[in-house]
């Protein structure tokens, strides 16, 4: 499949490409802030498993860009990412090439807000898919629960916590540990999330853990527990009915929309690197 077919049949990945956003999940943050305001009053924000990092674009763009130039820099706003992989830079944004199931992230990160906690944490977080449904599944959940554990290190009583699902078996035992932790927890899919993936997003309001909760990362919060409840979370579509539909296919109809666009920020560190290397070697 070329570049111009992709334009033609994903209007989000076009668009994305059209604004300068890195990935098309750029949408799925901004459908998910219509909603929930998620923004609002948001001064320290960690965004999870970023790269490339169309989802700490967007933080920037509207945290950062937003803010009175003549603000000190104690009031603007602070913007950690993190990733396994490198990533480039973004403005106001400080990247971290860190894994977030490791214990010592935790404190880097605190390092960044001057060990102040956070107002919102983000995490998009998803494995290399291997195509072993069961193992992707697995991998997908222990990348959501190191983000959950990391959440509750990290945010201030009332803040929020977005994470990447997919809607598999144990969904409702998840949405009700999360509830242990937050007075409001939804599931929400953006329009720009397709509605063949069983991906959505848990958008988890209103921090406030039990009690004397003392969170440590050496003792992490297990999402398998044979007491809890299992509860049903109320499940919302968001995103403006007037946006594109990420199923649907559009009519190219303008001349200058059939000339493909390039990538807005080249992968850093592919896995095919070595490969295109040795390539262009004439050794391959
Ligand atoms: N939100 C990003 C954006 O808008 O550009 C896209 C995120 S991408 C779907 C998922 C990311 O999760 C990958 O970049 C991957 O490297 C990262 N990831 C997976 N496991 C991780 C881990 N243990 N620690 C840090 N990042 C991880």
């Amino acid at each position: 499949m070329g570049k111009s077919s992709k334009d033609k049949r994903d209007a989000y990945y076009r668009l994305a490409k059209e604004q300068g956003w890195r990935a098309r999940s750029a949408f799925k943050l901004m459908q998910l802030d219509e909603q929930f305001h998620l923004f609002e009053g948001a001064k320290r924000v960690v965004d999870l498993c970023a790269a490339p990092g169309s989802w700490s674009q967007v933080l920037s763009r509207r945290l950062i860009e937003n803010t009175d130039s003549t603000s000190s820099n104690e009031e603007r706003p602070r913007i950690v990412a993190v990733d396994l992989q490198p990533m480039a830079p973004i403005e106001g944004v400080s990247t971290l090439q860190l894994d977030i199931t490791h214990p010592r992230t935790l404190s880097t990160i605190l390092s960044h807000f001057g060990n102040e906690p956070a107002d919102l944490v983000v995490s998009d977080g998803a494995p290399d898919v291997t195509g072993l449904h069961d193992l992707d599944e697995y991998i997908q959940a222990q990348i959501l629960l190191a983000a959950f554990n990391m959440a509750v290190c990290i945010l201030k009583p009332g803040g929020k916590f977005v994470a990447k699902i997919f809607r598999g078996r144990d969904v409702s035992l998840l949405y009700s540990q999360l509830r242990l932790m937050f007075r409001k927890v939804t599931c929400a899919k953006p329009r720009s999330s397709r509605a063949s993936s069983l991906e959505s997003f848990v958008v988890c309001e209103d921090f406030c853990p039990p009690p004397n909760f003392q969170p440590e990362l050496s003792k992490p919060l297990c999402i398998v527990d044979p007491n809890c409840t299992h509860e049903i979370a109320p499940f919302i579509a968001c995103g403006d009915l007037d946006s594109y539909d990420a199923d649907a296919t559009y009519p190219i109809d303008s001349t200058s929309k059939t000339t493909p666009l390039e990538v807005v920020q080249p992968p850093t560190a592919p896995p095919y690197k070595r490969a295109m290397e040795l390539k262009h070697q004439g050794l391959l």
